[in-house]
């Protein structure tokens, strides 16, 4: 093999084709990570993920990223489930609980653009890594001894880019999944979701730092970042035929807030947007030389924040399968072990999880409703019980069925 084909070539410079890039470059595999955004406008992007689980703080200290992200983040080792309509915790589950499962018992509150701001300066310090900021990524070919990017380079021309492997981590829309006919199976919520960003201290409502209120009418979910100034973004769903700029006039924030919370004073809004949820799997990971991670092979609601959180596991997962490869010490059918682990994950875990977080929040019958506020009562009451939830809610379980599968 040449040079420029003895190396991956990672589209998507987010958490899940970072951490990648970061993970193999540490262990001397060249990287050509290609990004469309550049310099001007690479922190410029919508609010997102930001709640951390313990096993992703133990891949991310794993590549140095860690100790970057922890002064810019909240940690938070507790979370909570309410009943809006009663205005009554219903349970509260502490993470402390996982102190035998891992090195980190809390959730990081730390945002996504924090997260690839932090990995990016990493990035562009590494040798192995060639980063190719405002860099559009068009389209690919592949034979059996490597791959070809076709790309369109900053003075905007057509340009091709070899590697012996390349991994989409371009996010829902990936080309790569595209090119290769890989159906993305599943669906799309007809309503979607507002977020408000407010600087507003929830707590002295005795809400924690990360909570999932429950309503029949209107559930929500409610966080809490790390400033200056410190904010707390709040969750609500909106009905399908509402004009998304009628529900973000000020007035109609300032309404929805005051619903939820009457404080009598106008919130401090820093901002909004609306946002639509998919819950969809990719039906293979891998096709050849390429290979897909992150949410361009799976995206999910946010209620239980698993899309970041599994993205990131997949990269780490694949990396040590490429690592294992260039090594020698694997065949290529190592990647199909991957795609089956991490499909295993998408479709059992995230998936399966996300779609019942939501269930619990917005269900309506009062005696479904009474009987799953029990259950969550019971199940924090008793630290057992309390372990296994917060084995399956923080991916923990997850992480070790994978590593059960052939
Ligand atoms: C409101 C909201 C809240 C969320 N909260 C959480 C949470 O708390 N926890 C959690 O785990 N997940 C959460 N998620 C999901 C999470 O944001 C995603 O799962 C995660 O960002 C996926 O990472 P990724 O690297 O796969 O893709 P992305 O983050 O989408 O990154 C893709 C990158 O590829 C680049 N790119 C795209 N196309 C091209 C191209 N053609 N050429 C070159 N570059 C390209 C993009 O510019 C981008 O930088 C949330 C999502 C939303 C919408």
């Amino acid at each position: 093999m040449d040079r420029a084909s003895d190396r991956v070539i990672v589209i998507g410079a987010g958490p899940v084709g970072l951490c990648l890039s970061l993970a193999l470059a540490q262990d001397d595999i060249r990287v050509c990570l290609i990004e469309t955004l550049g310099e001007d406008n690479f922190l410029e992007q919508v609010p997102r993920a930001g709640t951390n689980h313990p096993a992703t703080l133990e891949f991310l200290d794993r590549i140095g990223l860690y100790d970057l992200i922890e002064p810019r983040g909240i940690i938070a080792p507790l979370f909570h489930y309410w009943d809006r309509h009663e205005n009554k915790l219903i349970a509260e589950f502490d993470h402390i609980h996982l102190k035998d499962d891992t090195r980190f018992p809390y959730v990081l509150q730390c945002e996504r653009i924090k997260i690839v701001e932090e990995a990016l300066k990493l990035a562009k310090a590494h040798p192995n890594i060639e980063l190719r900021l405002s860099t559009t990524f068009t389209g690919f070919e592949q034979d059996a001894d490597g791959v070809i990017a076709h790309v369109t380079n900053p003075a905007g021309e057509p340009e091709k880019i070899r590697g012996a492997y390349i991994v989409s981590g371009e996010g829902a829309r990936s080309i790569v999944r595209k090119d290769l006919d890989i159906e993305f199976e599943g669906f799309t919520y007809p309503d979607r979701t507002l977020n408000i960003e407010v600087a507003y201290d929830f707590r002295k409502h005795g809400y924690t730092e990360r909570n999932y209120i429950s309503d029949p009418d209107e559930w929500s979910n409610l966080f809490h970042w790390k400033g200056p100034p410190d904010r707390w973004r709040v969750h609500f769903p909106t009905e399908p035929d509402e004009d998304p700029e009628a529900l973000q006039q000020p007035e109609a924030l300032q309404q929805r807030l005051q619903r939820f919370i009457p404080t009598g004073h106008d919130f401090e809004i820093v901002g909004s947007n609306l946002y639509t949820v998919h819950q969809r799997v990719a039906k293979s990971f891998r096709s050849g030389r390429a290979i897909l991670a992150g949410d361009s092979a799976h995206v999910n609601s946010p209620i239980g924040a698993m899309g970041m959180n599994s993205g990131i596991h997949d990269a780490f997962n694949l990396a040590d399968k490429l690592v294992k490869i260039f090594r020698k010490e694997a065949g290529e059918d190592t990647l199909d072990r991957y795609a089956r682990q991490r499909r295993h994950v998408a479709v059992q875990h995230t998936q399966a999880e996300t779609m019942r977080n939501k269930r619990v929040l917005a269900e309506k019958d009062p005696a479904v409703r009474k009987k799953n506020h029990d259950q969550l009562r019971r199940t924090a009451e008793d630290p057992k019980l309390a372990r296994a939830f917060l084995l399956r809610s923080s991916l923990i379980e997850s992480l070790r069925e994978a590593e059960q599968i052939p």
